[in-house]
């Protein structure tokens, strides 16, 4: 059961073939067997995953049942969950029982999905390696002593390792594209707007957006039917009517045009990933597509931009966190001062204080010009830039990540090479535009992944696109051999 897609266990439920609750339990016998090697859970919700399994199959007795009624996922460790230890990677939160479940929770849920548990992440979802967790780092289960990607580390590792077919997670600036690409699944990070932040925890507010991480497009858009929309909570949501996406996929792809930027293919990209991603470029144009060349001029001030304006905000949405109103406060005060500051330089880590203080600075008089509005500009620039392209072409195609999955502890103690691991992700969110990354092949026994990036609410095209890639390929149904 555990080898199959979302569609095909949704079909399996639907025929009867196996119960939601045989399907969970197997689930759950997974993850004791096999987590212990790859630390991608950081809670397990066992009791919780059987009471919806067994609520899931009643449902499905009175014909009430919707293609996710039964289908067990995981959600990373950043959203809400009722009575859930809400962890988000930090120790701050280590016992931090959250009291309501974010929306997008509160939408698979009644979709009748089964949550198996909450997936280890980097700490505030800070990080491209998922080493930066309290909760210690999470391992690619292609090569155990490699990363699994980051910040949704633990929810591309449970995937790709068969241990939940699905799973949430977040995008600030690559964060659910990277770890897919790493690990060898389908992820993708809908248009800014288009999935309610509400209830889950802020990094960089004007860039975090979730997404659904599983194996193929078709199961990524089952699971976006469910998780898209508007919502009044959440004052940056959209509201536009949801496509039906699982309709969309089969749409041919002939007279596609494909934008190929040449920021994309040029130096700091691996070779070993430059011809796998050559590889599948071929593969669409059998497929009908036409790639012609692009350039997003500003794409080299990304990072840099993005390095002021992302600490910028977590700085401010951090400040919640002082040791009175949620999580770890440090023993015996000596005042107010002194609980504020031993709270927080016990209860967050290198990374989060680092991402403080810069974006502390960035904000603070005198420089606010020079940095945060500077940075701010950049990024219209960059909105700019795909704007022009998108005049032109439908979709833009190239690396997910310029290198397959790194070692552990090769990058940790570098943050501006770790940083530079999101180089072709990055840009994506500070136009606010959809991405997904898809599984195109292997280098050196690691996976690669494939980034289409679309217009405006175009996940749609793009996961259409991806699926039918994945009509004519396999890289996606490939599974790591400890785990298959
Ligand atoms: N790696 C980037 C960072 O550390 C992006 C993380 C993310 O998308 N949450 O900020």
């Amino acid at each position: 059961m555990h080898d199959k897609t979302i569609a095909q266990l949704s079909a399996g439920l639907a025929a009867g073939t196996f119960s939601s609750e045989e399907l969970t339990r197997a689930l759950l016998a997974r993850i004791e067997r096999f987590d212990p090697q790859l630390n991608a859970f950081i809670t397990v919700t066992a009791e919780r995953a059987l009471a919806q399994a067994r609520a899931a199959d009643a449902r499905r007795a009175r014909g009430e049942a919707g293609p996710l009624t039964g289908v067990p996922i995981a959600h990373k460790d950043i959203f809400c969950t009722d009575g859930v230890r809400t962890s988000c990677g930090s120790r701050i939160l280590d016992r931090f029982i959250a009291p309501y479940n974010a929306t997008v929770v509160e939408k698979l849920d009644a979709a009748g999905a089964v949550m198996l548990g909450k997936t280890n992440m980097d700490e505030f979802a800070m990080g491209s390696s998922n080493e930066t967790s309290f909760y210690g780092p999470v391992r690619n289960p292609w090569q155990l002593d490699a990363v699994p990607g980051g910040s949704s580390g633990g929810s591309a590792a449970a995937v790709a390792a068969r241990l939940a077919p699905g799973a949430t997670g977040t995008d600030t600036g690559g964060s659910i594209r990277q770890p897919a690409a790493l690990c060898g699944i389908t992820g993708i990070k809908p248009t800014y707007g288009r999935v309610s932040r509400w209830g889950m925890i802020a990094y960089a507010s004007s860039l975090d957006q979730g997404g659904p991480m599983a194996r193929s497009a078709e199961d990524c858009a089952l699971l976006l039917q469910a998780m898209a929309g508007f919502d009044p909570r959440d004052s940056t949501s959209v509201d536009r009517p949801v496509p039906d996406y699982r309709a969309a996929l089969t749409q041919p792809l002939a007279g596609l045009k494909i934008g190929l930027p040449q920021e994309y293919f040029g130096e700091g990209l691996d070779s070993a990933v430059a011809a796998v991603v050559e590889d599948a470029l071929t593969e669409y144009r059998r497929l009908g597509a036409e790639t012609v060349a692009i350039s997003l001029p500003n794409s080299r001030l990304a990072i840099p931009a993005y390095y002021v304006i992302a600490p910028a905000e977590c700085s401010s949405n951090l400040a919640r966190f002082d040791g009175v109103r949620y999580g770890h406060r440090c023993e015996n005060p000596r005042d107010l001062l002194d609980l504020y500051t031993r709270s927080r330089a016990e209860g967050f880590g290198a990374e989060v204080q680092r991402r403080i203080l810069v974006g502390t600075f960035a904000l603070s008089a005198g420089y606010y010009d020079a940095y945060y509005l500077k940075a701010q500009q950049i990024r219209r620039l960059i909105s700019d830039d795909f704007r022009r392209a998108f005049a032109e072409v439908d979709v833009i195609m190239g690396p997910t990540s310029p290198t397959v999955a790194f070692k552990l502890g090769e990058k940790v103690n570098d943050p501006i090479t770790m940083y530079l691991s999101d180089i072709y992700t990055i840009a994506v969110n500070l136009a606010g535009l959809p991405g997904l990354s898809l599984p195109a092949g292997f280098a050196d026994g690691l996976a690669v992944g494939l980034q289409l990036i679309g217009d405006y609410f175009a996940e749609e095209r793009l996961l259409n696109v991806a699926h039918q890639y994945q009509q004519l390929t396999d890289w996606h149904q490939r599974a790591p051999a400890a785990f298959a």
